[in-house]
C-alpha cells in the first residue's frame, strides 16, 4: 500500500467547514480506488491561533509542513485582523517559503451548473490558467516616500527574473503539450509594460522552440479579459502573470458559475518541497457557521492533489462524482440551490462508492 502523508490546515472561515468536508470525500475516494491510503494531520493554525499566540502559525510552522507529501489549505481571512497580515502570515508564507512557483487554476463548466455567458456549455469552458506565483507584480517591492504630503509617492515594483519566467513557462508549455488541443495563449501586455513583459515574450518565443506541438498566441490581458466572455472555445490553456492570471481567475471562476466551485494547486513541480491545493475563495465570513458553503471547490482541489501524487484513477472518481452531484441538481445556495454543504458532502460520497445515480 503506498501512504502519503497530508497536512491539513482548514483556517478560517468555512474554511473549517470545507476542509473536514474534503477530508471524507478524499477517503471515501482512496477506500474505492484501493491501493493507497492517506495519512492526514490537521493543524489548526489562522486567525484563532494568532489570537492567542500572536503568529498566524508556529515558527517552525514549514519545516513541520516539510515532513508532509501535500497540503490541503482552506482559506485565512478574519474580520478582526487585518488581511494582509492573515495571507502574509499563513497562505503566502508557506506558498513562497516552499517556492510554489506554478499556480494551476483548471476550470470547467460541470453539468448542472448555469454559466452567466447565454449559451455556453461544458465544450466551450474547459481551459487551463497557469499562473505565475512567486514574482512579478507580488514580489513585494516598493516603497512610500513624502508620507502623507501633496508630493507623496509610492512604488510598486514588478520583478521578472530569467529564471522565473522561464520555469513558468517551460511549466506552461508542457501542460499545453499534454492537453489534446495543445494551444497556448500567453497573456502579455508588453506595449505598455515595456521591460518586464518584454523579457517574457522573448523568453515565450525561445520556449516555444523546444515545444513545436504547441500552438500559441500571444494576446494583450485586456484583450484577454474580453475573448473570455466573447470567444470562450478559442481558448486552452493559458499563461500569466502573477497579477494578471489573479484578475483573469476570478473573471473564469464567475463564468464558470462563481467562487465557491473553483480549485487551485500552488505547486512547486520539482516536487522539492509539498505543494498545496486550495478553493480560490476566502473565508466568506457572510456565510460562515450557517452550513451552507459550497464544498466543491474544496473537492476539487483535493482531486488535484490525488493527481499530483499519482493517484489519477482515484482524482477522476472524485470529479465525476461531482458531475453527478450537479447534474442531479444538488446545488449550494451560491449556485442557486438549497442544498446543505453537509448534504452536498454526503451525494459525493455516495456518488464515489457508486451508492447512487
Ligand atoms: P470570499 O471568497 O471569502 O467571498 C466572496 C463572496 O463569495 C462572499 O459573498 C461569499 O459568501 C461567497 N463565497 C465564497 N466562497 C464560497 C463558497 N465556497 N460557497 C458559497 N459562497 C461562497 O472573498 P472576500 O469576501 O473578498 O474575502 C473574505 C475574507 O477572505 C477576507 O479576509 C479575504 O482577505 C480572505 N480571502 C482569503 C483567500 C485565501 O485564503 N486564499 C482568498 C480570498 C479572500
Ligand atoms: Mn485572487
Amino acid at each position: 500500500t503506498r501512504r502519503y502523508s497530508i497536512a491539513a490546515i482548514p483556517g478560517d472561515g468555512i474554511g473549517k467547514e470545507v476542509v473536514p468536508a474534503c477530508l471524507a470525500v478524499l477517503q471515501a475516494a482512496a477506500a474505492r480506488a484501493g491501493g493507497f491510503a492517506l495519512e492526514v494531520t490537521e493543524y489548526p493554525w489562522g486567525s484563532d491561533f494568532y489570537r492567542s499566540t500572536g503568529r498566524m502559525m508556529p515558527d517552525d510552522g514549514l519545516a513541520t509542513l516539510r515532513a508532509h507529501d501535500a497540503i490541503l489549505f482552506g482559506a485565512v481571512g478574519d474580520p478582526g485582523l487585518p488581511d494582509d497580515l492573515t495571507l502574509w502570515g499563513l497562505r503566502l508564507a508557506i506558498a513562497q517559503g516552499f517556492d510554489q512557483y506554478a499556480n494551476v487554476r483548471p476550470v470547467r463548466l460541470f453539468p448542472g451548473v448555469a454559466s452567466p455567458l447565454a449559451g455556453v456549455d461544458a465544450a466551450a469552458l474547459d481551459w487551463v490558467i497557469v499562473r505565475e506565483n512567486s514574482e512579478g507584480e507580488y514580489a513585494g517591492h516598493g516603497g512610500r516616500a513624502h508620507r502623507g504630503l501633496p508630493e507623496e509617492v509610492a512604488t510598486e515594483t514588478a520583478i521578472f527574473t530569467r529564471r522565473g519566467v522561464e520555469r513558468i513557462m517551460r511549466f506552461a508549455f508542457r501542460l499545453a503539450a499534454s492537453r489534446p488541443r495543445k494551444h497556448l495563449i500567453i497573456v502579455t501586455k508588453s506595449n505598455a509594460q515595456r521591460h518586464g513583459m518584454v523579457l517574457w515574450d522573448e523568453i515565450a518565443a525561445e520556449v516555444a522552440r523546444d515545444f513545436p506541438e504547441v500552438r500559441t498566441e500571444r494576446v494583450l490581458v485586456d484583450a484577454m479579459a474580453a475573448r473570455m466572455v466573447l470567444k470562450p472555445r478559442s481558448i486552452d490553456t493559458v499563461v500569466a502573470t502573477n497579477l494578471h492570471a489573479d484578475i483573469l481567475s476570478d473573471l473564469a471562476a464567475a463564468l464558470a458559475g462563481g467562487l465557491g466551485l473553483a480549485p487551485t494547486a500552488n505547486l512547486n513541480p520539482e516536487c522539492r518541497a509539498p505543494s498545496m491545493f486550495e478553493p480560490i475563495h476566502g473565508s466568506a465570513f457572510d456565510i460562515a457557521g450557517k452550513g451552507i458553503a459550497n464544498p466543491i471547490g474544496t473537492f476539487w482541489s483535493g482531486a488535484m492533489m490525488l493527481d499530483h501524487l499519482g493517484e489519477g484513477a482515484a482524482a477522476a472518481l472524485i470529479t465525476e462524482a461531482i458531475a453527478r452531484v450537479t447534474a442531479a441538481g444538488l446545488l449550494t445556495p451560491d449556485l442557486g440551490g438549497t442544498a446543505t454543504t453537509h448534504a452536498v458532502t454526503e451525494a459525493v460520497i455516495a456518488a464515489i462508492e457508486g451508492r447512487n445515480a
